[in-house]
C-alpha cells in the first residue's frame, strides 16, 4: 500500500494539472527557442539533450518522490501549530507565503554556490549551452540535498501544504523560463526584467566569469537580487561564454562521469591551462539590461 503522503489528494491534483501544463510549456519554450535563438550554440544539440537527459531520468523523479511528498507531508504536519503567517487576512497571507517561498529559492540557490553544495550544482552549470533542457539538468543529490531548506523551512515557517505545492509550479516554469535560449523582444524583457528573472539576466548567471557567476541568483522575482546587490544585468549576451572554466570541453563530463562529479574534488575557477576566464568591468549601470 502507497503510503498516504505519495498519493495525497493535492500530490493528484498537481500531478493532473501541473504536469501538462509545465509540459505544455516546455514544448512551446522549445519551439520559441528553436525559432528565435538568443545566444549561439557551441554543441549540436542532440548531443546535449542526450546528455541532460541522462541526468534528468533519475532527478525529475526524485523530485516527484521525495522532494514534492516532503513538501506536502512536512507543511501538512507542522505549518498548522504556527501562529504567525495564520494571523494574516488571506490575501495578505497567500502573498507573504509566496514571497517567503521565492526568497527560500534565492538563499538556496545561494547555497548551492558555497563550497559543500557547489559540488552537486556544478553538474548543472557545467552544461556549455544553456537552453530549455538545461532547466532539467540538476544532480538528483541535489534534489534530495533541497529537502530540509525547501521543504523543511517553509512548514516550520507555517506555509501552507497548497500554497508551498503551487507554488512549486510556477517556480518549475520560472525555471524553464529564465533556462531557455529564447531571444524575447529586447524590449519587452527589459521590462520584464525589473519584476522577474528572465533568460538573458540568467544567462548572465552562467558565465565562466566569476563575477558574472555570482551574480542573479533569484528564480522567480529578481527583488532578491536587488535588495542583496547581487544583481547584474549590463553583460551583453554574445559575450558570454558558458559553462564552468574547470571542465572547458564537452568531452570532459559525459555523463556517467557528471553522475559522480559530486563525489570528485573541488577545482579552482579557472581554466586546466590556468588561464582565469575575466573581463574588465562593463560601462554601464550593473542595473541596465543590455542586449
Ligand atoms: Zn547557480
Amino acid at each position: 500500500m502507497a503510503l498516504p503522503v505519495f498519493s495525497s489528494p493535492l500530490l493528484r491534483r498537481f500531478d493532473r494539472w501541473a504536469g501538462p501544463v509545465l509540459a505544455v510549456a516546455a514544448l512551446g519554450l522549445l519551439l520559441l527557442e528553436t525559432r528565435r535563438p538568443l545566444r549561439r550554440r557551441t554543441l549540436p544539440r542532440p548531443r546535449r539533450w542526450l546528455r541532460n537527459s541522462l541526468i534528468a531520468a533519475p532527478s525529475l523523479p526524485a523530485m516527484r518522490l521525495t522532494l514534492l511528498p516532503a513538501m506536502v507531508g512536512l507543511a501538512q504536519a507542522w505549518a498548522p501549530r504556527q501562529p504567525l503567517l495564520a494571523r494574516l487576512p488571506e490575501p495578505l497571507r497567500l502573498a507573504a507565503e509566496v514571497l517567503l517561498l521565492d526568497y527560500l529559492g534565492y538563499t538556496w540557490h545561494r547555497l548551492l554556490h558555497a563550497p559543500l553544495l557547489w559540488r552537486l550544482h556544478r553538474v548543472h552549470h557545467s552544461d556549455l549551452d544553456m537552453d530549455l533542457t538545461t532547466a532539467w539538468r540538476f544532480h538528483f543529490g541535489e534534489m534530495l540535498a533541497s529537502i530540509p531548506w525547501r521543504a523543511g523551512v517553509p512548514a516550520v515557517l507555517g506555509v501552507r501544504p497548497a500554497t508551498v505545492l503551487g507554488f512549486e509550479a510556477v517556480f518549475e516554469a520560472c525555471t524553464a523560463f529564465h533556462h531557455s535560449n529564447w531571444q524575447l523582444p529586447f524590449a519587452v524583457e527589459h521590462q520584464l526584467v525589473r519584476v522577474l528573472v528572465t533568460p538573458r539576466a540568467h544567462g548572465i548567471h552562467h558565465s565562466q566569469v566569476q563575477r558574472e557567476t555570482d551574480s542573479n541568483f533569484g528564480v522567480v522575482l529578481t527583488l532578491w537580487d536587488r535588495l542583496h546587490r547581487t544583481l547584474r544585468l549590463n553583460v551583453p549576451q554574445q559575450a558570454l561564454t558558458i559553462g564552468v572554466p574547470a571542465y572547458p570541453t564537452a568531452a570532459d563530463l559525459p555523463a556517467r562521469r557528471l553522475l559522480a562529479l559530486p563525489l570528485e574534488p573541488l577545482r579552482p575557477w579557472a581554466r586546466p591551462d590556468g588561464l582565469v576566464p575575466g573581463r574588465p568591468e562593463l560601462a554601464g549601470p550593473l542595473h541596465e539590461l543590455v542586449p
